[in-house]
Formats: structure tokens, C-alpha cells, sequence
């Protein structure tokens, strides 16, 4: 209905794709792009694993926020601790803002963080007949 979607998905043969829309900011500037279209900052894939960021897109940009995300994931910090990471680095700027991030390692395991109570994403496997609500993990920062 409004904002900015991501979408993380894992084939069965563990290729990962990462997908982010256009950046769903209303009021925004004429000419500004955002973060969802920066690879690095809304939107990450490597063959180990993917991030997704919504929010304030600017927050991601000046962070690399999905770049340091999967490149833990690199480093052998799991994806969990990996994407808490990326909220937590957010006490590094001086700007206030929002910040949802979701994860996936090829494993199939998922994490998703963010610093406003009450955000969800939702979970489908081939097992599944619908997706699941879950909430996020909402860091206090
Ligand atoms: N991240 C987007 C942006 O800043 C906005 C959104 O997620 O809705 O452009």
C-alpha cells in the first residue's frame, strides 16, 4: 500500500537473490534516489547471504548498512548477530531515524532488526501454505 518492500529468497540450491522496491519515501525531494537502489546501503547479496533495509534511507547510506551486514556473514558471525549489528551502528550518526533490516544467510536462517517497536516481516518456506507474520527484533538504541 505505501513504503518501500523487500524481499529475500533462497532457491533449492542455495542461491540467494535479494529484491528492494523503489524507494517509497513520501514527500521526498525531486532527484533524491534513497537508499534502496545503493548496493551497499538498501540492498546486499552476496553467495553467503542477503540484507534488505526500509526506513530512513539515509541512515543506510552513510552506514553501508547491507554491505557490513553480509560481509559479517563473511567474517563467520552469524546472521543474527550480523543484523543486530547493523541497528546498533546507527548510535554512530547524529540523525534520528527509522531503521528495519532483513537477512538471510544460504542456510535459510533469517534475522530482522529494527530500532521502532512493532515492525514484522513475514516467512514463507515450500512447507508452508501461507506466510507467517513475525515480529522484529526491536532494538531501544
Ligand atoms: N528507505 C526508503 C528511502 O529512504 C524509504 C522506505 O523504506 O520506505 O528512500
Amino acid at each position: 500500500k505505501h513504503g518501500t518492500t523487500n524481499v529475500i529468497a533462497l532457491d533449492d540450491e542455495g542461491n540467494l537473490a535479494v529484491g528492494v522496491s523503489t524507494s517509497g519515501l513520501a514527500m521526498k525531494f525531486p532527484g533524491r534516489v534513497g537508499d534502496s537502489p545503493i548496493l551497499g546501503a538498501g540492498i546486499y547479496c552476496s553467495d553467503k547471504a542477503g540484507s534488505a533495509c526500509t526506513g530512513t534511507g539515509e541512515l543506510a547510506i552513510r552506514l553501508s548498512t547491507t554491505r557490513l551486514v553480509v560481509d559479517r556473514v563473511h567474517r563467520d558471525i552469524d546472521i543474527d548477530k550480523s543484523t543486530e549489528m547493523g541497528i546498533l551502528e546507527l548510535k554512530q550518526l547524529k540523525e534520528e531515524g527509522v531503521l528495519h533490516i532483513i537477512s538471510m544467510d544460504k542456510s535459510g536462517q533469517c534475522a530482522a532488526f529494527t530500532n521502532k517497536d512493532g515492525l514484522y516481516h513475514y516467512y514463507a518456506d515450500s512447507s508452508m501454505e501461507d506466510p507467517e507474520k513475525r515480529q522484529s527484533v526491536f532494538l531501544k538504541i
